[in-house]
């Protein structure tokens, strides 16, 4: 995944529907994960980090019983969490 440029073009996604979260323009309580799916949060963690965000990054700001259920609950779906 090594064709993005060091800033990728952040602008075109730069502002994100009202009333969803900054990062990841999806609408979710601040306790909970990032949607990881979401192409404005990779692309906006891959422009901060220089590489793709992992449900582990998405849910690093979660508390640890958010962060223990959402485990457990992308590990009954079968995605592995990266400790
Ligand atoms: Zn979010």
């Amino acid at each position: 995944m090594g064709y993005l440029k060091e800033k990728s073009g952040m602008t075109l996604l730069g502002t994100t529907p009202e009333g969803t979260c900054p990062e990841c323009a999806t609408k979710h309580a601040s306790y909970m994960p990032h949607n990881r799916d979401s192409l404005t949060y990779q692309y906006k963690f891959y422009d901060q980090h220089g590489r793709w965000p992992t449900w582990t990054d998405a849910m690093s700001h979660c508390p640890s019983k958010i962060k223990e259920a959402w485990t457990q609950a992308l590990k009954e779906r079968g995605v592995e969490v990266p400790e």
